[in-house]
Formats: C-alpha cells, sequence, structure tokens
C-alpha cells in the first residue's frame, strides 16, 4: 500500500460518489483514503465498505471535509457547487490534487476558484469520458472548418434528477464551438427558446436540454447548413465510465505544477 495514491471522495453517497469508490477500488495504483456526505446524512460516522453494501473497510465516512482533505493525495469531487468550492479552498491549503466533476457553475463560482489553482492542481471538467473530450476536439475543428453558414445547435439529454440546465458537457461543447469560431461564447450563446423569438441570430449557439427516466448522458452538436446537417454525437452508457476518467485525472496531476487544467490536458488531446 506504500506507493498507492490515496484518493478521497467527497459526497461518497451520491450516483457519482458511488462510481468513484468501485473505480478506486478497481484501480491497482490507488486505494480510498477518506469519505464525506453532506452533514445529516445516515452514513456519517459508519464503516464505508458496509455503507456501499460489502465488507468493512475500516475508512469512515466523516461530514468534514477538513479531516479527510489533510490525509490524502487527491480529492475526487462530484457534489455541488457550494460543496465544491468550500472543498477547493481546503484542497488548495493542503496542496492536494482536486478533481472536479461537479457541475452547474455560475461565473462568479468559477471565477473565485483561480485562486485556489494557484497553489493547487485543479483538474475541472463538464466530462471525463474519453468520447467526449474527443467530441470536444472535433467540434472544435468542425466550427472552424464550416464557418457560420452551418448553425450549431447543441442537444442533451440527461435523467430525470439533472439539477442544472445545460449540462457541464453541453457547455464544454459550447466552448469549443465558439473558440473554433474565434469568438465568446457568452457573446453568442441562446438558451431556452420560447414565445415568439424572431428568426435565428446569424452564428448564434443554441442548447437544448431534455430530462427523463434514467438516461445517463446523450449529447448531440447539430451544424445545420442549407440542405445538410452535420451531427456530431455521444451517449454514455454507463457512469463507471465518468468516475475511471476522474481517477485517471488525479493520477495524472500528482506531478503537475499548481494550475487550472482540463481532461483534454490530462488525455493530451489538444
Ligand atoms: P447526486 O445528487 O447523486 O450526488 C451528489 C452528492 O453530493 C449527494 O450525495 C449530496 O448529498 C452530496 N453533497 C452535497 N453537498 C455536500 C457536502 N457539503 N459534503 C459532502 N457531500 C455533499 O448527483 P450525481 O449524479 O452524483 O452528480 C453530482 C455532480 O456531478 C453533478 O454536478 C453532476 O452534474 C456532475 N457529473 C459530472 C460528470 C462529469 O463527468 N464531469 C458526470 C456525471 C455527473
Amino acid at each position: 500500500m506504500t506507493d498507492s495514491i490515496g484518493m478521497a471522495i467527497a459526497g461518497v453517497a451520491g450516483r457519482m460518489g458511488q462510481m468513484l469508490a468501485r473505480a478506486v477500488m478497481d484501480n491497482p495504483l490507488t486505494h480510498i483514503s477518506g469519505a464525506t456526505v453532506r452533514p445529516g446524512h445516515d452514513w456519517v460516522g459508519r464503516d464505508l465498505g458496509e455503507c456501499l453494501g460489502g465488507g468493512p473497510n475500516g475508512i469512515m465516512v466523516l461530514d468534514d471535509p477538513l479531516e479527510v482533505i489533510a490525509h490524502t493525495h487527491a480529492l475526487l469531487d462530484f457534489t455541488s457547487p457550494s460543496a465544491t468550492l468550500g472543498n477547493a479552498e481546503l484542497a488548495a491549503q493542503a496542496r492536494i490534487v482536486h478533481v472536479i466533476g461537479t457541475t452547474g457553475f455560475s461565473t462568479a463560482d468559477l471565477k473565485s476558484l483561480s485562486p485556489a489553482a494557484r497553489h493547487a492542481v485543479i483538474i475541472r471538467a463538464g466530462n471525463f469520458s474519453l468520447g467526449v473530450n474527443l467530441l470536444t476536439v472535433l467540434t472544435r475543428k468542425v466550427a472552424a472548418a464550416l464557418g457560420t453558414d452551418y448553425d450549431i445547435e447543441i442537444i442533451e439529454a440527461h435523467h430525470r434528477h439533472k439539477k442544472d440546465a445545460p449540462s457541464g458537457t453541453a457547455l464544454m461543447l459550447g466552448e469549443a464551438a465558439a473558440s473554433g469560431r474565434n469568438v465568446s461564447l457568452s457573446d453568442v450563446e441562446d438558451r431556452a427558446r420560447d414565445g415568439i423569438t424572431g428568426a435565428r441570430t446569424a452564428g448564434a449557439i443554441g442548447f437544448h436540454a431534455i430530462r427523463g427516466g434514467s438516461v445517463i448522458g446523450e449529447h448531440d452538436v447539430v451544424f445545420a447548413g442549407d440542405g445538410e446537417r452535420l451531427i456530431l454525437s455521444h451517449k454514455a452508457d454507463d457512469r463507471l465510465l465518468f468516475a475511471r476518467g476522474a481517477v485517471k485525472a488525479a493520477l495524472w496531476g500528482q506531478d503537475k505544477k499548481p494550475g487550472a487544467y482540463d481532461m483534454i490536458d490530462v488525455l493530451g488531446l489538444d
């Protein structure tokens, strides 16, 4: 266990938290060094292995992130924006790698993450799968090649419990399309059309969110031109995909300088 890298999991009771626990346990290079849940959760003070439905593993689930962050190499954090912002300050003080999968940050939230990246390695991605990160690179290239004669619309579908829209992945894809066109997404994004909207604005990037059932995550980037449509598409079938990507990112980050990174950096796709 001496060379094994300790990974702490924030929000371990969540859909992604449980997948992260599995991915860390399955990886021969890593072990679970700690786990948190939100205060008041009924897993607080219990053995994590038993909470996950197996035998005891000696890791007590805590509601205090400070305790957990002080004794780990990396924190895997797929929780909520407010929890992640608090964790980022503690992770920066402890100089550990903070892998952030949480989505739904406001622009102000993202700004307040920047100081933490001066002290710690922060790897944040709206999606930790290889396929979506490749899709991001392709989206940027296609947007640059086709120009504004082709209207870009991003359509995403997720399960009924998802709290934010558009998804973090849809925003990543929107950023990629905007960067391919050398514009800022905030200047061209068009969200949630309703009513008499008038004709489509040339150069806009539209977003549409479907919510329902148990859909893990589907994203289409549509390039609609006169007489043809090119559609780049990704479908996630298993949340373990994101969890394995997050563990890979945490391992990659161990010898990196403090700074803000994403999954494209981890995968060396740029
Ligand atoms: P979820 O609601 O099942 O899990 C979130 C967990 O965080 C909950 O158990 C909640 O109790 C816990 N939590 C909230 N505040 C906390 C705190 N202060 N301390 C400890 N735990 C706290 O949601 P989910 O489906 O697991 O998704 C979690 C986040 O990850 C969402 O933002 C989602 O969009 C994002 N996500 C990202 C990716 C990716 O690849 N980047 C993939 C899937 C989901």
